[in-house]
């Protein structure tokens, strides 16, 4: 029997083949070249053989069935190859995606049933596979997700997702699912009509096999004479609605700054309205034409392959032993300690949470208990292991406790004489290889490492609000932090499954310093007298989550306001004050408007939750004249916003803040929502040019202010013709 290399085929005595996808010295399965040369071979040979009734596929890996296209590879082929044309690279990029359609067309009309034993996850590509069998049965586990999540990286599932999903469950299901990324489970899948059925982990090929001996039936539904579209076609009565209306809410939602969900819109209305052979086609098209956009280079990169780099501790300094923080001192209960608490608990680590009453260090701990009740509640978790996660947090005063400790994180108040004081308490039980760790969100770490006794041993770990649900952590090396202290935070940071990124020391370290530019920019608009609902639409437009006056008011208008007069202290002559200086003051001091936080900011907050609305005394502080923006307006404005934000990028590069692009790019769209359609600042300088990035703030510069003014490392390189990620792929720097 011929042997293949990435498939263990075999067939029993009734005549049924198994076909076990086992890619050799990889711990998961990806779609590879060999792949699906082999299940071409495979489609042929089970078709080709009278003794084959039919087949099975299914995995061998324990990991999951197949996670899809091999995503390195993909991002390597983004964009092209330069030295081509645009007609060539297209006519590549569609070659390659036509021929991973070819393949999976072949499996379905290889004229003998083939069905899908889906054993462990199947996303991307890899739930693609099972789309082109003619059954699917899925293991009834929670732990499996399916799913086609290529439009949260910029692309299009390509493998005839955008065509077999919508013939299977309508094109408005398949719509939402598709631009949405989002898997599903097991048991949502049968519910949804992706899968015919579950069935009991390690029972998946018995009940394909008995579906082959008992149906069998060889031709997709779509095949069909009397096939019809569920919910019918775009030309249907029904049909057409999902069309009008999915393109007004997709454009609602994320303003066309994403060309994959636009194309995926494309596929499935022309596709649905031609043969399978021709949608395939289509859907090629369209993927090919995704490919080249840098939106999806920029996406790939930045959303996949720098944050699974950054995820396995690509910035953890070489020749560390490795680590493992079994005993991690919290110290402050409050909303950022008791968040800690909970994902250090969650991921098995002995916490000891101190506040300077028990009450407070309790009350912290019962923060974890809350949110492990509710994911009881909704079955996700067992009730013995809720109960064992939560006995991990021991709620305490006493700096005895912190004896045996491998990690402290202080999250006390902003303070810089109560973070000396619990640095040298905590140290006093600490043993000497111990780490200590502050999530100060503004204080600067060299400084705050004086109070230490062992500065070497001190780091920057800041958490984002709230803790259990951003992914990102940013690490913050002060003047005289050793390279252990970092691989133990980068460890302990991996342990907690959230993504570290490494930067220097400076004021608002990387991220709160460029997020703050993003918020002041709204306000300088509002002081210049631009209508605060423009900004605020405007800044959504640009692709960032929220509006930065709204924005300004969930943090704080006077925690703004104070770093402002801090920030005007320390710099003494250098400070340069911006129009919305003022505006602040007037709203915090005159009008005590803090934000959210008393119902009072920007906006005015109703106390029955409802929707909130602009503050009208808004008017007596600013001369509004910008009530409407034409389309230039507007894109001013937008670049306003985005290159504000990627000028300062560019300066913590300058300054040596930020030595690694992927630091960069990765931290901004975890950190602050960074407008995730560019793949990051750096990304966004490097994809507008830098040459043009540098007249551009030039040009703004002179219209709005020195706070565009690009650093003199961004000019030279300009002028050397060089980008940001190309330098550093030529010499990469320590942090
Ligand atoms: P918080 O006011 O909610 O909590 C601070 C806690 O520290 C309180 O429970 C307080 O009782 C306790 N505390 C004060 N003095 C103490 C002492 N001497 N010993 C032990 N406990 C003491 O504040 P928070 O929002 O959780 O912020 C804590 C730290 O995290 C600050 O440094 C802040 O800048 C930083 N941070 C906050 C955010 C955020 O979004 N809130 C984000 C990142 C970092």
């Amino acid at each position: 029997m011929t042997a293949y290399e990435t498939f263990k085929f075999s067939v029993d005595s009734d005549g049924i083949a198994t076909a076990v996808f086992d890619v050799p010295g990889r711990s998961m399965n990806t779609l590879t070249a060999t792949v699906l040369k082999e299940i071409t071979l495979i489609a042929e040979r089970i078709g080709a053989d009278p003794a084959i009734k039919g087949a099975v596929i299914t995995s061998g890996k324990t990991s999951g069935f197949c996670a899809g296209a091999d995503l390195g590879e993909m991002g390597e082929n983004a964009g092209g190859d330069a030295r081509l044309s645009e007609q060539e690279r297209l006519q590549r990029a569609f070659d390659s995606a036509y021929g991973f359609n070819k393949v999976l067309r072949g499996l379905e009309t290889c004229g003998k049933p083939i069905a899908a034993a889906i054993n462990g996850l199947a996303l991307g590509g890899g739930l693609e596979v099972t789309l082109a069998c003619h059954y699917r049965v899925v293991s009834d586990s929670p732990k499996i997700q399916l799913g086609l999540p290529e439009s949260k990286i910029g692309l299009l599932p390509g493998g005839g997702g955008t065509q077999r999903l919508p013939r299977l469950i309508g094109a408005q299901k398949a719509l939402e699912l598709i631009n949405a990324g989002n898997p599903v489970s097991p048991q949502e899948a049968v519910k949804i009509g992706i899968v015919h059925a579950t069935a009991a982990p390690g029972t998946e090929v018995s009940t394909a096999k008995d579906w082959i001996r008992a149906k069998g039936d060889p031709v997709q539904p779509w095949d069909k004479k009397d096939y019809k579209v569920p919910g019918g076609t775009p030309h249907s009565p029904g049909g057409a609605g999902v069309f009008t209306i999915g393109n007004a809410l997709l454009r609602k939602n994320s303003y066309g700054n994403y060309p994959a969900q636009k194309f995926i819109m494309s596929c499935v209305y022309e596709g649905l309205q031609v043969p399978m052979d021709a949608a395939l086609r289509i859907e090629s098209r369209y993927f090919a034409k995704l490919l080249m956009h840098p939106a999806a280079k920029n996406m790939i990169r930045s959303m996949f392959l720098s944050m699974q780099e950054l995820g396995k501790g690509a910035r953890r300094p070489a020749g560390q032993p490795p680590s493992d923080a079994r005993k991690v001192t919290v110290i402050g209960a409050g909303m950022m300690g008791a968040g800690i608490a909970y994902v250090q608990a969650m991921a098995g680590i002995e916490t000891v949470l101190i506040d300077t009453t028990i009450e407070a260090a309790e009350k912290g701990k019962a923060y974890s208990a809350a949110l492990l009740v509710k994911q009881v509640e909704r079955g996700k978790m067992a009730k013995e292991k809720a109960d064992a996660v939560l006995a991990l947090i021991k709620p305490t005063t006493d700096y005895a406790d912190v004896k045996g400790s491998d990690l402290v994180v202080e999250a006390v108040f902003e303070n810089r004489e109560i973070k000396a004081a619990v640095t040298k308490l905590a140290e006093a039980e600490l043993s000497p290889g111990a780490i200590f760790g502050s999530n100060t969100s503004t204080l600067p770490i060299t400084g705050l490492a004086e109070a230490s006794r062992r500065p070497e041993n001190f780091i920057g770990i800041h958490f984002f609000s709230p803790v259990d649900k951003m992914g990102l952590v940013e690490l913050i090396l002060g003047k005289k932090t050793a390279p252990r202290a970092v691989a133990v935070a980068i460890d302990y940071v991996k342990k907690i499954r959230k993504t570290p990124i490494v930067v220097n020391d400076s004021r608002g370290f990387y991220t709160s310093r460029c997020f703050g530019t993003y918020v002041a920019e709204g306000q300088e608009m509002l002081a210049e007298g631009i209508a605060p609902a423009i900004v605020d639409n405007v800044g959504r437009m640009t692709g960032m989550p929220r509006g930065p006056l709204e924005l300004a008011d969930d943090v704080a208008l006077d925690l703004a306001y104070k770093v402002r007069e801090q920030t005007k202290k320390d710099l003494g002559s250098a400070y340069v004050a911006g129009p919305s200086d003022a505006l602040i003051e007037a709203l915090v001091v005159k009008h005590g408007r803090l934000g959210r936080k008393n119902a009072k900011g920007f906006y005015d907050y109703p106390a029955n939750k409802g929707p909130k609305t602009l503050w009208p005394g808004l008017s007596d502080l600013v001369a509004i004249e910008v009530t409407e923006a034409d389309p230039a307006a507007v894109e001013e404005l937008k670049k306003r916003f985005l290159y504000r934000q990627a000028v300062e990028a560019a300066r913590c590069v300058a300054e040596g803040v930020v030595t690694d692009p992927r630091d960069g790019d990765v931290g901004a769209i975890l950190g602050w929502g960074f407008a995730p359609w560019t793949g990051g600042p750096i990304s966004l300088i490097d994809t507008v040019g830098l040459a043009k990035f540098v007249e551009e703030c030039d040009r703004m510069a002179q219209a709005y202010g020195p706070r565009f003014a690009p650093p003199q490392l961004l000019r030279d390189m300009a002028a050397r013709g060089e980008t940001l990620y190309g330098n550093w792929k030529a010499a990469p720097k320590a942090a």
